[in-house]
């Protein structure tokens, strides 16, 4: 499988849960979902971030829809990515997820894009950029999730000190 098709296959979402839980990138390939059946007051206000973000966007914000890969703010006067997220705990999944969403540009013709991280509750902002050895280890994730997504059994439990701001902490702990 060429790295292009990859890029078509996978999600911004499936990168960012390799680098948080690969129980949850299974849980997530193999079509679990408890985004919607949480009360997980993590998820929840994660959620509502996601929609106010988004409603609130700038003009200069275009949604990208690239088939799996789905970029909520694309700014094409800057060439720049724009993620919002509630907190940066979980900053070295948003960057994956970012330098991801460069990368797929890339392999659409759209290269030399840069991308920001806001954590607005945190006045916080991170720059990502992508680097040649960063294009070899994207690689490497898309054959590793390709490679988890396929096994028969769903990967064992290893609790994180992410796991209660999990969706699937329910499933995995009640
Ligand atoms: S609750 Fe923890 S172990 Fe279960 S899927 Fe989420 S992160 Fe992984």
């Amino acid at each position: 499988m060429t790295t292009a098709t990859n890029t078509q296959q996978t999600s911004g979402t499936q990168i960012a849960y390799y680098h948080l839980c690969h129980r949850k990138l299974w849980l997530h390939a193999h079509h679990f979902r408890m985004e919607n059946a949480t009360n997980n007051a993590h998820v929840e206000e994660g959620k509502l971030l996601d929609e106010t973000t988004y409603n609130r966007r700038a003009k200069k914000w275009k949604e990208l829809n690239l088939g799996h890969v789905k970029i909520d703010h694309f700014d094409p006067s800057t060439n720049t990515i724009r993620e919002v997220k509630k907190s940066p705990k979980l900053e070295h999944a948003h960057v994956a997820q970012v330098q991801y969403y460069l990368y797929a540009l890339e392999q659409r013709g759209i290269a030399g894009a840069t991308g920001i991280i806001e954590y607005p509750k945190h006045r916080k902002t991170t720059k990502v950029a992508l680097e040649d050895t960063t294009r070899r280890t994207i690689e490497g994730w898309l054959a590793e999730i390709e490679r988890i997504s396929k096994l028969e059994q769903c990967p064992e439990l290893v609790q994180k000190s992410y796991c209660k701001q999990c969706a699937f902490y329910d499933f995995c702990f009640v």
